[in-house]
């Protein structure tokens, strides 16, 4: 009877806590344009879902990617089924870039010894031992990966490490910012979030800064929702706040 009844305080437990994280879940993400699976972004750019997190696979060349991220998953099953479906293995994978170094964008990194792993300096405290970073960025750098040439936007505010990156025209946010049902750019989810108000100052200097180049942005692509098109919502953003 005792194991019974400590059974069911445990089962009421657990419900408690998945309501009050599906709570918290809503609060943060509720608003949100839903992730589509499979989504081309813009050319060589695909937007792969892994559960409630999503990372990218950027053309590099033949038979070559770079991933913005890694995933949620360490045995990386969505990850590995989209490169499956283009006929490229783990082997294919050249680099990561890691927007940050929370573990839903880490988790995967394990799956791809052979490959470069990039993150700006400032994070590699938070990436810990979930990746081993090959080459720590600073702002500003232009980093050539085969074929492909990517930019790295320090935008410190979700962690003090968070980086925009540029490739591809299109400009990878990870956490720091996210796209609403309409259509528009939203700072990243505060309670998941260092220091909102950088984060949001970060934006700003970022709209700022690529403001000249808007010709250039093609896309703006999230880890938690789907994309938005054009510089424009950052733009937007950044003389609303
Ligand atoms: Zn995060
Ligand atoms: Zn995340």
């Amino acid at each position: 009877m005792r194991a019974l009844r400590t059974l069911q305080w445990v089962g009421l437990v657990l419900l408690a806590l998945g309501v009050g994280a599906g709570g918290l879940w809503y609060s943060a993400f509720g608003r949100s344009k839903p992730i589509v699976d499979g989504q081309s972004v813009a050319e060589g750019v695909e937007q792969v879902k892994d559960g409630f997190v999503s990372l990218f696979i950027v053309d590099a060349g033949a038979g070559k990617v770079v991933l913005v991220d890694a995933g949620n998953d360490q045995l990386g099953r969505a990850l590995l089924a989209a490169l499956g479906k283009r006929g490229l293995s783990a082997s294919s994978v050249l680099a990561i870039f890691l927007t940050h170094g929370h573990p839903d964008h880490t988790a995967g990194c394990n799956l791809f010894p052979g490959a470069q792993v990039y993150a700006l300096n400032s994070e590699l405290p938070l990436v810990g031992v979930a990746a081993k970073v090959t080459h720590p960025l600073v702002d500003g750098e232009v980093t050539d990966v085969d074929d492909l040439r990517v930019e790295t936007f320090a935008v410190p505010g979700h962690t003090s490490g968070s980086a925009v990156f540029l490739a591809r025209g299109v400009l990878f946010f990870g956490d720091s910012a996210g796209a609403s049902k309409s259509g528009q750019l939203m700072q990243a989810a505060r309670i998941f979030t260092a220091d909102p108000t950088e984060n949001v100052a970060s934006l700003k200097a970022l709209a700022a800064r690529l403001g000249p180049r808007a010709g250039e942005i093609k896309e703006l692509a999230f880890a938690h929702t789907g994309p938005l098109a054009g510089l424009k919502p950052l733009l937007a953003f950044a003389r609303s706040h």
